[in-house]
């Protein structure tokens, strides 16, 4: 596949896996966690959006509709209006990239990544959702030599992930919890999948780090994270453990895309240091490379 949907291509990422990283997200994800902090990226289609506080009636985006619709009712998705705005209030968030736009963005940086041991990301929403563009784009870094990450929750057929897992030099593999019902309740989605998938990549690969969100509310019991430690304890190939503390600066999101973001999540507050310290000597105790990331 030559294209896919993409919603961002961030350059200079930091918190994305090793050195200097250029992260593209891909849209699209069969899970709906409500901490979700791109929530832009779960629809697999292009959407628009709407920033009231940037917006200034001037109507330029209604004019720009050809179909005479008011934005957000049977949308096409054109961009159009996004175009037309004066200030940005009106975006449009994806667009089919080709993966030779997509390269010529990553190669940029090229000079980035050789210094500091960094290169690409793929991420999302769940890049494994699109799993033949994502190919093409590994089989493209690795042509020009580009370090690969992929984060990904692993929601996907296990052997999607096999087939790819040759091309990519590093998995950041998200684990929510370990209870089934538990992420059933916060994702959507049972983890049945992901833990076999932890597994038999485990089996493949030798360059797992597990990110874990510790989210209040949801995951942030000693409980749950004894289980999450034992589960990548046993887990092969796991090379490093990640706590990414939850914190709520996304929560303004859903609103442009016309949705309330959910009660647990306004209610949500950053853990504190020393929970997060206590989370991560749980990992530690059985012998796994642990660090508290800057966030999730
Ligand atoms: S994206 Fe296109 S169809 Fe949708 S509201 Fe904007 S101009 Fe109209
Ligand atoms: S074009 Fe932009 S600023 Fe003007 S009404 Fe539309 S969203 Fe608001």
């Amino acid at each position: 596949m030559d294209s896919g949907i993409v919603f961002n291509v961030q350059r200079y990422s930091l918190h994305d896996g090793p050195g200097i990283r250029t992260t593209v997200f891909l849209k699209g994800c069969p899970a709906r966690c409500w901490w979700c902090h791109n929530p832009e990226s779960q629809t697999s289609s292009p959407q628009t959006a709407w920033s009231q506080n940037r917006c200034i009636s001037c109507d330029a985006c209604l004019l720009a509709c050809h179909e005479g619709l008011q934005p957000r009712e049977a949308c096409r998705a054109c961009g159009d209006c996004a175009e037309a705005c004066p200030t940005g209030a009106r975006e449009l968030l994806g667009s089919e990239m080709t993966a030779e736009q997509v390269l010529h963005n990553i190669l940029k940086d090229r000079m980035f990544f050789e210094d500091s041991g960094g290169g690409a990301t793929f991420s999302g929403g769940e890049p494994l959702c699109q799993p033949a563009f994502l190919k093409t784009l590994l089989n493209a870094c690795r042509a020009q030599g580009i370090h690969t990450a992929v984060d990904t929750a692993a929601l996907c057929p296990t052997e999607t992930l096999l087939d790819l897992a040759p091309l990519v030099d590093l998995f950041l593999f998200d684990l929510k919890c370990a209870s089934d019902t538990l992420h059933h309740q916060g994702t959507g989605v049972g983890n049945g999948l992901i833990l076999d998938n932890l597994e038999q990549l485990g089996r493949v690969h030798r360059n797992i780090w597990i990110r874990i969100p510790v989210v209040p509310g949801f995951n942030d019991t000693t409980e749950e994270m004894e289980a999450l430690a034992g589960l990548a304890a046993r887990a092969a190939g796991v090379r490093q453990v990640w706590l990414l503390p939850y914190h709520g600066s996304w929560t303004a999101k859903p609103a442009r895309l016309g949705k309330e973001s959910a009660a647990e999540a306004v209610a949500a507050r950053t853990p504190a240091r020393e929970t997060m310290e206590d989370f991560a000597r749980l990992f530690t105790a059985r012998g796994l490379d642990t660090q508290i990331g800057g966030g999730a």
